[in-house]
């Protein structure tokens, strides 16, 4: 089962139609197209060119049988294919270097199946999943903005392996998924990745008794609690008090004591500074708990 991308939304909303119905335990193949819309197609596009009511599509949604309010969507990142190249662009007031950027500059990087080259320096691939979130329970969120149902995070564990959860916020969830990287480090203090058209293999599920806290990617060594916020120091907070009370949760140990075990083992790491809600996370070795 398939979503071509010519199924694309810029606003994660419960009005949206469904691309695509299918049951608790299907895989599926999201076809994306990159965060321009495939618009920059070489390096004298630059980014006064770019029409910015086409940034960020997400290729949906998905009606997911069975999941009703309340539920949680678990989505396994079976696969990412990427294209062949990819894109970094940059203008003045862009990113965390914005009052020294003077001029716009736009570099497409060839992408081969270990490597991104960037003007001759070979970055191992990094692929990961930008966008992707389930539709929110009032007013629909801008594809743009990561918040408490997905969207913008730019996480870089949301990747091949690692399974996410996501709250259902409206009948059949709603999925949608985007913005893929070929490399992004963590932080994306230019505003962008390597910003990259391709596809992902998903397989979705409906869990009924799901209590720990969302979202939160699951990969084979940690746990990772995700907050977002306009403010720094609250979306820190969200993905800080999200792990605790996964800890408590999975553990005996009370919340002070939750606190010291991340304290010593937790890692808080900026997914992205850049987006409209900023996003922190907290990283847990699963062996621990
Ligand atoms: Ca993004
Ligand atoms: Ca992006």
């Amino acid at each position: 089962m398939r979503i071509s991308s010519d199924h694309i939304i810029f606003e994660m909303n419960q009005i949206n139609t469904p691309a695509l119905t299918v049951k608790s335990g299907s895989t599926v193949v999201f076809e994306t197209l990159d965060c321009f819309s495939n618009t920059v197609k070489s390096e004298e596009d630059l980014v006064s060119s770019i029409d910015f009511s086409q940034v960020n599509p997400a290729t949906g949604p998905l009606f997911v049988e069975g999941a009703e309010i309340g539920d949680v969507l678990k989505v396994t990142i079976d696969a990412i294919k990427l294209a062949d190249h990819g894109v970094i662009v940059t203008a003045p007031g862009l990113g965390r270097l914005a009052d020294q950027v003077q001029v716009e500059e736009t570099i497409i990087c060839p992408v081969s199946d270990t490597h991104v080259d960037f003007k001759g320096i070979q970055i191992p691939l990094r692929k990961m999943i930008g966008v992707i979130g389930t539709a929110p329970s009032a007013e629909g969120i801008n594809t743009g903005t990561p918040d408490a149902h997905g969207g913008n995070l730019d996480t870089t564990r949301i990747t091949e392996g690692a399974s996410l959860y996501l709250p259902v916020n409206v009948e059949g969830a709603l999925l949608a998924l985007g913005d893929l990287h070929a490399t992004m480090g963590d932080g994306e203090i230019m505003g962008a990745g390597l910003e990259i058209a391709g596809e992902v293999t998903v397989t979705v599920e409906v869990l009924k008794d799901f209590t720990l806290p969302l979202p939160l990617v699951e990969t084979d060594d940690f746990w990772v609690t995700i907050g977002s916020h306009q403010d720094f120091e609250e979306a820190s907070q969200i993905a800080i008090n999200n792990m605790a009370n996964l800890i408590m949760e999975k553990s005996d140990l009370t919340l002070i004591q939750a606190g010291m075990l991340m304290s010593l083992v937790g890692n808080l790491i900026s997914s992205q500074v850049v987006n409209p809600n900023v996003t922190f996370r907290m990283e847990l070795p699963k062996d621990v708990l």
